[in-house]
């Protein structure tokens, strides 16, 4: 069984003291346990060390982005040695705001992916569409070149969820319907099946991102290939707790 897997993005927000009063806010909430929720919020990069020392121990914490390789003279950039040495578990890659405003291509993507996985950190990997693509008809077209490009990286799949993330949805309080997510989901498992293995199509969770919020997310969690999701807007709110109880 896919162990339901919620992360909270809270992409380019927050000063210190909103961040200390979210933390609090999910330290003090009562959620199901470990065994049946996975936990992980993603805060600015400057924020990882003390949203890390302030979580519950429970939850973990992930950043949103890091370098393709090593570290070195590339100003700006994080490196995925930083992060494991700072004890940050998870990271984000692929999010479609870096695919499009600047511009990350899928080999990008997928060597960023390869790299961190191979420095030890876990992947958020994140595909999706754009609202001209789906109209085209090349949703699907579109999210499996994003995941072959992984694929053809990445040969252990155990540190990776899949987060399927609409472009469309994003932001735009227009989330998918139940249907047209698990029919992505659906898809990409079988994606997985062909090109990977059956091992991997079946373990691996598939997360749906795209304006998630605390009244949506139960008939999007009941969704047989729908194994948690990738929250945005509804992360800095006291709703998160209801998504992360829609785990049950
Ligand atoms: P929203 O939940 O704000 O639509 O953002 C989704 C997202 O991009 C999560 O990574």
């Amino acid at each position: 069984a896919r162990k339901f897997f919620v992360g909270g993005n809270w992409k380019c927000n927050g000063t210190t003291e909103e961040v200390k009063k979210i933390v609090s806010t999910l330290n003090e909430a009562q959620v199901p346990s470990q065994d049946v929720v996975e936990v992980v919020v993603s805060p600015p990069f400057v924020f990882l060390p003390l949203v890390k020392s302030l979580l519950r121990h429970d939850f973990h914490v992930a950043a949103q982005n890091c370098w393709v390789k090593k570290g070195g003279a590339y100003t700006g950039e994080v490196s995925a040695e930083m992060l494991v040495n700072l004890g940050i578990p998870w990271v984000i890659l692929g999010h479609s705001e870096r695919r499009l405003i600047l511009n990350e291509s899928n080999e990008f993507v997928g060597d960023k992916v390869a790299y961190a996985l191979e420095k030890g950190l876990k992947v958020i990997a994140c595909v999706g569409e754009t609202l001209e693509q789906r109209e085209s008809g090349s949703t699907v077209d579109v999210v499996a070149a994003q995941t072959k490009a992984i694929a053809e990286r990445v040969s252990n799949w155990a540190h990776v969820v899949l987060a399927y993330e609409p472009v469309w949805a994003i932001g735009t309080g227009k989330v998918a319907s139940p249907a047209q997510a698990q029919e992505v989901h659906f898809e990409l498992r079988k994606w997985l099946h062909a090109n990977t293995s059956p091992e991997v199509a079946a373990t691996t969770r598939i997360i749906y991102g795209g304006s998630v919020n605390g009244a949506n997310c139960k008939e999007l969690a009941s969704q047989p290939d729908v194994d948690g999701f990738l929250v945005g807007g509804a992360s800095l709110k006291l709703e998160f707790i209801d998504i992360i109880k829609s785990a049950e």
